[in-house]
């Protein structure tokens, strides 16, 4: 529970920033610190040699700092930073207090979901490239929330967005980050590689099976020796969890 209230702590005072800047108080909007905003002004840049619409170098460096993060430490800026990564945390804790049973989605279906990303992903950048408009924001929930559907949202289609995308994160935990955020496919292979990753010692792993239950993502440390999933965030969830000593260690592993 430790790691939890220091991740907690850490993106409460991230949170409280972007509704800080969203609400106007800052120099910069909001927008400037989406990191995704770098990955949709490349072709701009590299066929005009300038930005897209309202983004910025700030977009850009955030990116790449996120990509060299992933490298490091997987995707810890999803289990540490992301403001939506928290919301769908919040929201899993919540309903969590009053549905103890949830039923998981079937393995293999899970399996099939989580390319949906890249489907998402694809359509976001052939959509503002052809347009050189940024096409998803009308159906991005970062956006929708902290901008109070401004500049770019859809009307109804993004409320329908918006709100599907919520029942969808109260029925299945991190239902957006797993199925459906674009941000995490970019940064999918660079994870993979990430070094810093959660260790198994199998000689004194009982096979409880409690480090699944823990993880927000549904991954099954318990089958690995070394987290190198994809869509491990390094919440550490699964280490607090696990009820042997120094059966699940963090470290630098390739
Ligand atoms: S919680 Fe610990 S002991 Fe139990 S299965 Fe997971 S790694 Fe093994
Ligand atoms: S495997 Fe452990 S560290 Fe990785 S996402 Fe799941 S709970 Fe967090």
């Amino acid at each position: 529970m430790k790691t939890r209230y220091l991740r907690y702590s850490l993106m409460s005072i991230l949170l409280a920033g972007v509704v800080y800047l969203a609400l106007g108080f800052g120099t910069r909007r909001f927008e400037d610190f989406c990191p995704f905003g770098g990955m949709e002004s490349l072709w701009g840049l590299w066929r005009q040699g300038e930005f897209s619409c309202t983004l910025g170098p700030l977009n850009l460096a955030l990116l790449i700092g996120i990509l060299v993060l992933a490298l490091v430490a997987k995707k810890a800026f999803c289990g540490w930073a992301c403001p939506i990564g928290f919301l769908s945390e919040l929201g899993m804790r919540l309903t969590g207090l009053v549905w103890h049973k949830r039923p998981a989605v079937p393995a293999h279906t899970d399996r099939w979901l989580r390319l949906l990303r890249y489907a998402v992903f694809a359509l976001a950048l052939y959509f503002t490239y052809k347009t050189g408009e940024l096409i998803l924001r009308g159906y991005d929930p970062f956006f929708l929330i902290f901008s109070g559907f401004g500049h770019g949202s859809i009307g109804l289609v993004s409320w329908i967005v918006l709100i599907a995308t919520v029942i969808g994160v109260l029925l299945v935990p991190m239902f957006f980050c797993r199925y459906l955020c674009p941000l995490g496919a970019t940064f999918d292979p660079f994870s993979r590689l990430g070094f810093i990753k959660v260790v198994r010692n199998d000689n004194h792993c009982t096979q409880c099976g409690a480090c699944q239950l823990a993880c927000p993502q549904d991954l099954a440390p318990f089958k690995m020796n070394k987290i190198r999933h994809r869509d491990c965030t390094n919440c550490l969830e699964c280490v607090d969890a696990c009820p042997e000593k120094d059966v699940l260690q963090l470290k630098a592993t390739l």
